[in-house]
């Protein structure tokens, strides 16, 4: 079969598409025929050596694959050769023709939902649950605050925030990525590049503050964060790239509080809530992944260029 593979950490040029032996399932293992691969920015960080997994090389990355299972090993009783299914992390790596998972790594996807979407699920849309439930504990009437809305995970946030009855705002780079977030379902957006943004955004929440910011870029953003927050406010750090300058006074004169995660470290009873939360989402249509971009396999490196550049819209896709 044909896989990117790392033999050296560095830039998008080490992403080398290659001949490799096609796996085997052995006990308790799923063999996956990959027809969409989502690429999300902590690959790219892997890929670089910078992430705080490193894998023992060389390696095939991603962890985000959606397709139809071609053979499983014994034991295995959740799927069946034929069934549609998404990957929540693999065995052998998700940017392949085929990937090995353990059969608690693959996950159904609902008829409705396309390969394309179903590679766009675990880690964006994982991460806007585990930020809205588990993290944030929002509840329905609470203002949210997506910042960085225009994203995989952003836009996952804005569907699932809006779905439970939350008053929601999203901001984004361009007018493009602002389009996006609307019809994804933000009540209001905000373009994050303007000066002064912060000051409608306070004006837009008739100056209460939002009860919950989900920040996708907190080395740039949390120190105004905290000033943008109501009171018992949460800021949840999803994403940041370097380190961030706050006054402490903002929390505590508004007992709010901030919080962060990796997915990478969700506990199995979290999971679990994720995989039956997204699967209802996802089978009703209040979650609908959007497909951004889409290249070959033999185009990763691109890929992983474009991720990291500005005016995102929607997940990047690879087909193998
Ligand atoms: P993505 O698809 O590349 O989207 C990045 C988002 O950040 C876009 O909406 C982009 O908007 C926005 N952005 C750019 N400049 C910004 C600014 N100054 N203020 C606010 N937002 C800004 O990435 P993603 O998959 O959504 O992931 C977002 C971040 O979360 C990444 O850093 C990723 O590594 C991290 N992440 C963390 C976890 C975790 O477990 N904690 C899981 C998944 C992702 P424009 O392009 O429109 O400017």
């Amino acid at each position: 079969m044909k896989a990117i593979r790392v033999h050296q950490f560095g830039g998008p040029e080490v992403l080398k598409l290659e001949e490799v032996p096609t796996p085997k399932p052995e006990a308790g293992q799923v063999l996956l025929r990959v027809r969409a691969v989502g690429v999300n920015p902590y690959d790219t960080y892997m890929r670089a050596g910078t992430y705080a997994i490193k894998p023992p090389l060389p390696y095939t990355p991603g962890s985000d694959a959606a397709g139809t299972v071609e053979a499983v090993g014994s034991g295995v009783t959740k799927v069946k050769p034929g069934d549609r299914v998404y990957t929540a992390k693999t065995l052998s790596g998700a940017y392949a023709e085929y990937a090995l998972a353990l059969e608690e790594q693959v996950h159904r996807l609902p008829d409705n939902v396309s390969f394309e979407q179903g590679a766009g699920v675990w880690v964006p849309y994982g991460t806007a649950f585990h930020a809205i439930h588990h993290f944030a504990k929002a509840r329905s009437a609470e203002t949210v605050l997506v910042h960085g809305a225009s994203g995989g995970v952003g836009t996952a946030s804005v569907q699932m925030a809006r779905a439970m009855g939350m008053t929601v705002f999203g901001t984004a780079g361009t007018d493009k990525g602002l389009e996006l977030v609307k019809r994804e379902g933000a009540h209001q957006a905000f373009n994050h590049r303007n000066a002064g943004y912060q000051q409608e955004i306070m004006k837009a929440s008739k100056d209460k503050g939002m009860d919950v910011i989900l920040e996708m870029l907190a080395n740039v953003n949390l120190g105004g964060d905290l000033k943008m927050l109501a009171q018992q406010g949460r800021v949840v750090v999803i994403g940041s790239r370097g380190d961030a300058t706050i006054t402490p006074r903002d929390l505590m004169s508004r007992r709010a509080s901030v919080r962060a995660f990796t997915l990478w470290a969700a506990q199995p009873g979290e999971t679990a809530e994720i995989h039956a939360g997204l699967y209802a989402g996802l089978e009703n249509g209040t979650l609908r992944p959007v497909v951004g971009k889409q290249f070959p396999l033999a185009e990763a490196a691109r890929a992983h260029q474009e991720i990291l550049e500005p005016g995102a819209s929607g997940q990047i896709i690879l087909v193998p």
